[in-house]
């Protein structure tokens, strides 16, 4: 069984790496319309389409463990972001 969960919203490849998710649920926070957790306290998809590109964006990146990985339609990596672009 694969370990990946992976949807395409807004034109964004999101990803979310199930073996690294340790559960704190900052993501399910952030967008608790796009993301829970399971009940193995792994985070997955609800309906991230109905969380706005920009918070979604954000969500993925509040991530402590970067278990959550985007893409933008050319392919380049959104999140994580490199450490010096956040505060
Ligand atoms: S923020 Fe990261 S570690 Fe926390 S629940 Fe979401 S994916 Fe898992």
């Amino acid at each position: 069984m694969s370990s990946f969960e992976e949807r395409v919203v807004h034109g964004l490849r999101v990803r979310i790496d199930r073996a690294l998710c340790v559960g704190f649920g900052d993501c399910v926070k952030a967008a608790p319309e796009g993301f829970k957790l399971d009940e193995d306290s792994v985070a997955v998809f609800v309906q991230p389409e109905a969380v706005e590109r920009d918070r979604l964006l954000h969500a993925c990146d509040a991530c402590p463990v970067d278990a959550i990985t985007v893409w933008d339609e050319a392919g380049k990596q959104l999140v994580p972001t490199a450490p010096s672009d956040s505060g």
